[in-house]
């Protein structure tokens, strides 16, 4: 069976015949929120329920960069390549700086605890951007079994100001996000409650300069599976997991192509020396393959 799936044949110029869709890791419980670090040469991401952030360096394999991890999701890095990460165990979301400290940067809204931050963007304007539904509290699984306090939204957080907005509330259980290139959309996954027939797709909403979000509306619907984690590349595609591998869509929200692998994929993200690699989370594994495509300079 080929290890890509062409829809579209444009896709087939995305993707490279001799270039497999490598295993590099497995064994995990369930791993998600990957996160390239060009300058150190690895790829963190998290493994939720053992309680893990863990670090995959080519030729080295795998070490743990963090435990316990309070049960950290989705990461990415802000504009001075800090280390940006969602905890679901103390439902915040945090920066790591460059001496290694942590920083809490948003744990609370209106008085009320955040209920387990899942995924999270950084904009040009060093805005960060963050969904917060209900899986990390839903449940003992991956973190502590607890009551809702806010709604399941997203997030804008200014950190020079420090000031934390609500600019999308009108989803089930908002999960991965993304911006366009030019930011001027973003995309956000809604997953749906846990344990409900919820519609489960990805929308694009309008993102003004000032941060104001407008014109939510459907994009896409994932099929099989559903979206959880999504990128966007240097062309404006979305990528975006599926339970039977990562599927690419055009800007105009048609399926062009897919990656297969054998196991549900939950997060991506693009990195190696030209971001023309793309990474994945997908259950117990983590895979890499090589495309002739190249991410968004910032993910
Ligand atoms: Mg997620």
């Amino acid at each position: 069976m080929s290890q890509f799936e062409i829809i579209d044949p444009a896709f087939g110029r995305y993707v490279l015949g001799n270039a497999p869709v490598k295993q590099i890791a497995t064994g995990f419980d369930s791993v998600e929120g990957p996160v390239w670090f060009g300058d150190a040469g690895c790829l963190l991401f998290s493994d939720i329920p053992s309680d893990r952030i863990l670090r995959w360096t080519p030729g080295q394999g795998v070490s743990v960069y963090r435990t316990p991890s309070n049960y950290a999701n989705g990461h990415t890095r802000d504009r001075q390549g800090r280390l940006i990460s969602c905890e679901h165990g103390l439902r915040r979301v945090t920066r790591t700086e460059h001496d290694g400290s942590i920083t809490v940067i948003a744990d609370a809204f209106g008085g009320k605890r955040l209920n387990s931050p899942n995924d999270v963007a950084v904009k040009s304007d060093g805005t960060i951007w963050f969904t917060d539904p209900h899986y990390g509290i839903a449940n003992n699984y991956e973190g502590f079994a607890a009551d809702e306090e806010n709604p399941c939204v997203v997030y804008r957080l200014d950190p020079r100001a420090g000031s934390l907005a609500v600019v999308a509330d009108e989803m089930n259980c908002p999960n991965g996000l993304a911006f366009s290139p030019d930011e001027s959309l973003l995309y956000v996954a809604d997953t749906g409650r846990m344990h409900s027939d919820d519609p489960q797709l990805i929308k694009v909403f309008n993102c003004a300069t000032d941060g104001k979000l407008t014109g939510g509306r459907h994009f896409h619907t994932i099929a099989p599976g559903c979206a959880d984690g999504i990128r966007v590349d240097s062309d404006g595609n979305l990528w975006s997991s599926a339970a039977d591998g990562v599927h690419c869509i055009a800007p105009d929200g048609h399926l062009m192509g897919k990656i297969l692998v054998p196991e549900p994929v939950s997060n991506l993200c693009f990195g190696g020396r030209a971001r023309h690699e793309l990474y994945f989370t997908a259950t117990t594994s983590v895979y890499r393959v090589t495309l002739n495509r190249n991410g968004v300079q910032f993910p």
